[in-house]
């Protein structure tokens, strides 16, 4: 894998959609970096596998709902891989199925911080590497948001699903701010999709539950996914801004 290879930042990029993302971007030449919270063993694979491969990869631990912790994994990537190209801001969490008459405080203050604030300072370090107005040489960011943002989370998580909502407003907002920049901003908005993120919700049969519901009856798999945020970091995307794809099996 060639050292010129752009570089490319995932957040939550040791499991799930993320750790897909990583895994499909190395292969298509990226330099990658794995942003992770707690998980080290599951980032660690993710960049082995990537050097096994002959690929370059690197693992970065942070806490995206921190700024110290946003701006020092920024200046690690620029240390250690070089000015960034591209970013997907991947990293999420759910909650307990709760109504919002149950809500605390608390809850809403994490699920905004991790899912709505934590892109949001991400993408303020990558435009500020990024844009041309800054010197930049360009680049592309895409937003993981969810179908939920359509579909409302009632009964289930309301509150995650209006972060996704955020999300593609952001989207919408920066992809228009930065467009005379040299920067793509577009959005992936998954349904039902395999991964741990069920379990850490307190549900893990939620994918065999929902499964009936989608309209092609089976789940995606987090490679479907990253298929999608490839599309749109590439070239092969070079007029598509501010577009929010729907990759949810028709749901
Ligand atoms: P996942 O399997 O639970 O993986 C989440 C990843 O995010 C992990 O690598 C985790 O790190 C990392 N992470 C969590 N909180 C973080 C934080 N504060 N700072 C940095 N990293 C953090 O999740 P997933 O299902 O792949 O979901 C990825 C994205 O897709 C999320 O934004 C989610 O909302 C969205 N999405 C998922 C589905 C679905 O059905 N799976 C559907 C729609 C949208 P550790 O490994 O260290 O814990």
């Amino acid at each position: 894998m060639s050292k010129a290879g752009k570089v490319l930042l995932v957040t939550g990029g040791g499991r799930g959609i993320g750790a897909a993302t990583c895994l499909l971007a190395a292969k298509r030449g990226y330099r990658v970096a794995v942003n992770y919270v707690s998980d080290t063993a599951s980032a660690d694979a993710v960049v082995d596998t990537i050097r096994r491969g002959g690929g370059d990869a690197i693992a970065v631990k942070g806490d995206i709902g921190s700024e110290a912790d946003v701006l020092s994994m920024f200046e690690t990537v620029d240390r250690e891989l070089g000015r960034i190209d591209a970013l997907v801001n991947n990293a999420g969490v759910v909650d307990r199925k709760a109504r919002v008459d149950a809500v605390s405080l608390a809850r809403l203050e994490r699920m905004m911080r991790i899912n709505v604030i934590g892109p949001i300072l991400c993408a303020r370090e990558a435009v500020r590497r990024m844009s041309t107005r800054h010197g930049g040489k360009g680049g592309a960011i895409v937003n993981v948001s969810s179908i939920a943002a359509v579909i409302g989370g009632a009964g289930e998580y309301v509150d995650y699903a209006a972060t996704k909502g955020a999300i593609d407003s952001f989207t919408l907002g920066l992809a228009r701010e930065v467009a005379e920049e040299g920067i793509r901003v577009n959005a992936v908005r998954p349904g039902i999709v395999g991964t741990d993120i069920h379990a850490s919700g307190g549900q893990p049969d939620r994918v065999a539950a929902m499964r009936g519901l989608v309209p092609v009856k089976r789940e995606g798999n987090p490679e479907e996914i990253a298929d999608a945020i490839l599309w749109l970091l590439s070239d092969g995307a070079s007029y598509t801004t501010g577009a929010i794809l729907n990759v949810s099996g028709g749901r």
